[in-house]
């Protein structure tokens, strides 16, 4: 059993400031959130003033620092209480039965230890029991000696999640997402995979793996009829600053016969990417967009960039991140934000991908304010190549994906 102690950061001042009465509003709202995380036999409860714990029966490591981060996550949304938006983090602890304890009390004594550590070390985030780290470093070395034999072993595989056209209702690209089958472990999430892939310098033959492959995946495409369709890969920093990339992307692009002006391959790349080494990723985007490639900037509204730097960059998308699509239909604030954004964007030359669109209410707003693209679990998850094609086919019938314009 896995056991989650979250502490809320600095509840006292709320309490203090807005009054009890506000303070209790708050803790039921989280309690709210945090039970939308809490499924099947698992239980959710409150130890005591403003902690709650998580009991996941059969937890792995992976599992329970996926559910922190999900509880980070559903947290980062403000809360409206005594008529006003408050903004509240948590620090977590996790530790696991039997081995951090063998009884409740032990239990949450070393929970306890593990959530002060989260605070000390910075709060709105996650830390394991120390039995539990070191375990967590012998599993990490474990994935990370494994991680090296995976690409030889054809481990890897790309899911493609459609993006759906707002004005014509039809899917006319894909974002390819990368995925490890591990053979014993299963599928593992590239938000536990990637980090280890950067540290150990692995990033770069597997991101250029992601790279030749979606230019293959583009070819298939193609050759079941499936023309103009793009699809964008995920760079990542380190790889970012290799120094041939565009040549070795050229050459993908020729090998599996893409159009050589606007190639079929579209790129993602973060905004914190573009910030860190800023003349050095200008050249590097320069040659790809001399090349046709087309840019988009992943994530954005995370960094702490302003649109018109961005712009400098010669970029053709922008990905507003789905912190803020989730606030549609919530926060006021937050609308606000991405109908700026999104108007300055298009004032700007740049179409408007939202990601992470989960509900209607989402994708009526998006629509009517005039978003180019649409991608998230309303139209589809990520999923596999063939499954994508069956999709394609379907919609070059004429039947609609998803939740598509025809529905309106
Ligand atoms: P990202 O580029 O921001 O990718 C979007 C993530 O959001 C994907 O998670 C996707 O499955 C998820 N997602 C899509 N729609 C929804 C939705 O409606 N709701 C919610 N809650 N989530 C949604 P995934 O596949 O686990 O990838 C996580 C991150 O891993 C990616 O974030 C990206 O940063 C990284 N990544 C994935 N594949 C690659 C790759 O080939 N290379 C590199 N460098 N990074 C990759
Ligand atoms: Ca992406
Ligand atoms: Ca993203």
């Amino acid at each position: 059993v896995g056991v989650l102690l979250l502490g809320l950061d600095g509840f006292r001042l709320i309490n203090d400031t807005l009054g009890h009465a506000a303070g209790d509003q708050l803790l039921r709202e989280v309690g709210e959130r945090l039970q939308q995380l809490v499924h099947g036999s698992n239980t959710l409860a409150r130890p005591g003033g403003d902690e709650f714990s998580i009991f996941v029966q059969d937890a792995d490591l992976v599992q329970m620092e996926e559910l922190a981060g999900q509880v980070l996550e559903a947290l980062r949304r403000p809360f409206h209480v005594a008529g006003q938006e408050v903004y509240v983090s948590c620090s977590i602890g996790i530790c696991f039965y039997p081995e951090d304890g063998r009884d409740n009390e032990s239990l949450l004594r070393n929970a306890h230890v593990a959530l002060h550590q989260a605070k000390e070390e910075g709060r709105n985030t996650y830390r394991l029991y120390r039995r539990q780290l070191n375990e967590d470093a012998g599993y990490r070395l474990a994935l990370r000696s494994d991680l090296r034999q995976a690409l030889d072993r054809g481990e890897f595989v790309l899911y493609l999640q459609p993006k759906v056209e707002t004005s014509s209702g039809l899917v006319t690209s894909a974002e390819a997402l990368l995925r490890w089958v591990h053979p014993q472990r299963g599928m593992i999430s590239p938000v536990v995979f990637i980090p280890l892939l950067e540290e150990t310098g692995l990033i770069e033959p597997v991101g250029e793996w992601v790279l030749e492959e979606s230019c293959a995946i583009i070819r298939r495409l193609q050759e079941q009829g499936f023309r103009d369709f793009t699809v964008a890969a995920n760079l990542s920093p380190r790889q970012f600053h290799q120094q041939d990339l565009a040549q070795r992307i050229g050459q993908f692009i020729g090998r599996h016969g893409l159009r050589a002006e606007e190639p079929e391959l579209e790129l993602e790349i973060t905004e914190s990417m573009l910030m860190r080494h800023e003349a050095q990723s200008m050249d590097l985007l320069r040659q790809l967009h001399e090349m046709g490639i087309r840019l988009a900037i992943d994530d954005f509204g995370t960094g702490y960039s302003s649109l018109s730097y961005l712009t400098r960059f010669p970029v053709d998308y922008l990905k507003i991140d789905r912190s803020f699509i989730t606030q549609i239909g919530h926060s006021q604030e937050g609308e606000t934000v991405v109908r700026a954004v999104i108007s300055m964007a298009r004032d700007l030359g740049l179409k408007v991908i939202a990601e992470g669109v989960e509900t209607r209410i989402q994708l009526e707003f998006l629509r009517i304010i005039g978003c180019d693209l649409i991608q998230g679990y309303l139209f589809s998850p990520p999923v596999p190549e063939e499954e994508l094609a069956r999709m394609l086919e379907r919609q070059a019938r004429g039947e609609r994906i998803g939740a598509g314009k025809a529905d309106t």
